[in-house]
């Protein structure tokens, strides 16, 4: 097992990532509880919610709601209805939310734990790879029909209890997308780590090490970013690495085509591609590429128009005053804030679209 400490501003928190330890969730919460929520969604919990339950204190009163899954839940709607289904349950201060499953459910668990009554104690127990990235940070929201992610706060867990065994179910689609934002988190931070997976044949959801180990490993490089600037100040933007065309991407292909870290994926291989010809460095694209191929992300893009992806660029959260702000590499380990004006933009995305075609 491997425990990270998060020190949030106001609190710490403990990611411990392990095999098995659903068995023994008891041990890894601060305090027991006799008040417990759990959210969870109807492919996971026949999966795992018995287990789960099961190690918790036998005489807590257990509340579980069973959502169904997709990113339609984080909805003002759901939001309520866990709200109702709390205060039916007659949940007071000293009780817990569990969020059992992946980003979803830990953004929804998350943000109605932090209004339940100004606030409450919240457990996230992710299920997919994709969440070692949402479980860190503190980040937690529902969507607004404006955009994702809108409504929301930042609300440290009070501790994250990572079982890699649940990851055995997961289909390998969501597998490639977790691992896009680890590659991610290598190139920002660990060139150990990146040398690592660029060598490595295929994505394995089945070794529970070698899995422990990718997710710690990430969440370090996470975890040194977000407790340098838990307010999304400068450093935090360059978690955004391959964000700016692969927000873009899920957008114009309508969300759902790609998932989220298979956008990623494609949006750093332009990312990387504009560093090297910005900065003249060696960023291992070649090696790149082909573990993106070995591991069947999906490369080639329906026919998009560039003027309509960067426009989209332009919108994002993190471009100022419609100028593109992306984050290039000057090599690896260190990434840099660029801004890049409309013609370069126009004449990258347009090349890259027609070799992606
Ligand atoms: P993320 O944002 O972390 O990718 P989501 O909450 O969108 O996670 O979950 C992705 C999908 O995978 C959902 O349909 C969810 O029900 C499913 N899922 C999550 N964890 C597992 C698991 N361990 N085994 C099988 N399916 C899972
Ligand atoms: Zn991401």
């Amino acid at each position: 097992m491997e425990q990270i400490t998060v020190q949030a501003s106001q609190s710490s928190y403990n990611v411990s990532v392990g095999a098995g330890i659903r068995h023994n969730l008891a041990a890894f919460l601060p305090k027991t509880y006799q008040s417990v929520f759990v959210v969870t969604d109807t492919t996971i919990a026949p999966h795992y919610l018995d287990e789960y339950v099961a190690s918790l204190q036998p005489s807590a009163n257990v509340t579980v709601k069973i959502i169904e899954p997709g990113e339609a839940a984080k909805s003002k709607d759901m939001y309520f209805e866990l709200l109702d289904s709390m205060f039916e349950a007659g949940l007071d201060r000293k009780a817990l939310v569990l969020a059992l499953g992946g980003g979803v459910i830990g953004d929804l668990a998350g943000f109605v734990a932090s209004t339940y009554m100004r606030g409450i104690d919240f457990v996230q127990l992710p299920t997919t790879i994709l969440a070692h990235d949402s479980s860190v940070g503190g980040k937690v929201a529902i969507n607004h029909e404006t955009g994702k992610n809108l409504i929301g706060s930042f609300y440290p867990p009070t501790a994250v209890v990572y079982d890699v065994e649940t990851i055995s179910t997961l289909p390998e689609k969501e597998v490639r997308s977790g691992y896009a934002e680890l590659i991610k988190e290598a190139y920002i931070g660990d060139t150990d780590f990146l040398h690592d997976l660029l060598e490595r044949k295929q994505l394995d959801k089945e070794n529970q090490a070698q899995l422990i180990q990718d997710l710690s490993l990430g969440i370090q490089v996470k975890t040194k970013i977000v407790e340098a600037d838990e307010k999304e100040n400068d450093l935090r933007k360059f978690l955004n690495l391959g964000h700016t065309l692969g927000h873009a991407i899920e957008a114009e292909a309508g969300y759902g085509t790609f998932t989220h870290g298979e956008a990623v994926a494609i949006g750093m291989l332009f990312a990387l591609e504009l560093s090297e010809e910005k900065f003249g460095t060696d960023l291992r694209l070649g090696e790149f590429r082909r573990w993106l191929e070995r591991n069947e992300y999906p490369l080639q893009l329906p026919e998009f128009s560039a003027e309509r992806l960067i426009k989209r660029m332009q919108m994002d959260k993190k471009s100022e005053n419609k100028e593109v702000h992306m984050v290039l590499l000057r090599e690896i380990g260190k990434p840099v804030t660029e801004k890049v004006d409309h013609d370069t933009l126009s004449r990258a995305v347009t090349s890259f679209l027609e070799r992606m075609s």
